[in-house]
C-alpha cells in the first residue's frame, strides 16, 4: 500500500517536521509499504512556504475547472508542482501494485476527508480532497485518512473490506 511520508518519520512537511502517527506505523507493520511525500516527488523543497487548494478541491485542478489552483499564502501559483506530485504518487502505487493508500489528513496534497478552503484562515471545506487524494481515488486506489480505525486499514490492507 502507499502512506503519506510524513505519517512514517520522514520530515517532509512544509515545516520540515515529520507527522508520525504510532497508530498507522503499528497498523503498517508487516504491510509491503511504500512511503511518498508528493509535494517533494512535485519538486517543491523542504520546508516550503504553506499552500492550500483555491476555488474549489484537488478534484476540481485535476480537471482544470476555471479558477481551481493550489496556492501559497502570497498568491503563488504552485499548481503544477502539485499535480507533478500526485502523478508521481500515483506512478509509485501503481508500480507497487497498491489498492489502499493511507495519507495524512487535511493536507493539500493528500487529504481525503476534509481540506482547508483557500483562504489560508483556517476554514475547511469539509467533503474537500487534495490533488493526489483525488488522483488515487480517481485511479481506483481507496484513499483513507490517519484517523482511520487501525483496524479498519489492517482490514482494507489485507482485501477484507
Ligand atoms: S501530507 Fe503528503 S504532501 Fe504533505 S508532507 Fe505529508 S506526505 Fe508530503
Amino acid at each position: 500500500m502507499l502512506v503519506s511520508a510524513c505519517l512514517v518519520g520522514v520530515e517532509c512537511t512544509y515545516r520540515g517536521a515529520d507527522e508520525t502517527r504510532d497508530a498507522v506505523v503499528d497498523a503498517l507493520a508487516g504491510c509491503g509499504v511504500v512511503a511518498v511525500c508528493p509535494e517533494v516527488e512535485g519538486g517543491l523543497g523542504v520546508p516550503r512556504p504553506r499552500a492550500e487548494v483555491a476555488g474549489g478541491d484537488g478534484a476540481a485542478v485535476l480537471d482544470s475547472v476555471d479558477g481551481a489552483t493550489v496556492r501559497t499564502a502570497d498568491g503563488a501559483d504552485v499548481t503544477a508542482e502539485y499535480l507533478a506530485g500526485a502523478r508521481a504518487a500515483l506512478a509509485a502505487a501503481e508500480a507497487a501494485g497498491a489498492r489502499l493508500a493511507v495519507l495524512k489528513a487535511r493536507s493539500p496534497s493528500c487529504g481525503c476527508s476534509g481540506i482547508y478552503d483557500g483562504t489560508h484562515t483556517k476554514v475547511l471545506r469539509p467533503d474537500g480532497v487534495g490533488v493526489t487524494a483525488a488522483l488515487l481515488a480517481r485511479s481506483g486506489i481507496r484513499v483513507v485518512d490517519e484517523n482511520c480505525d487501525p483496524a479498519e486499514i489492517l482490514r482494507l490492507a489485507h482485501g477484507r473490506s
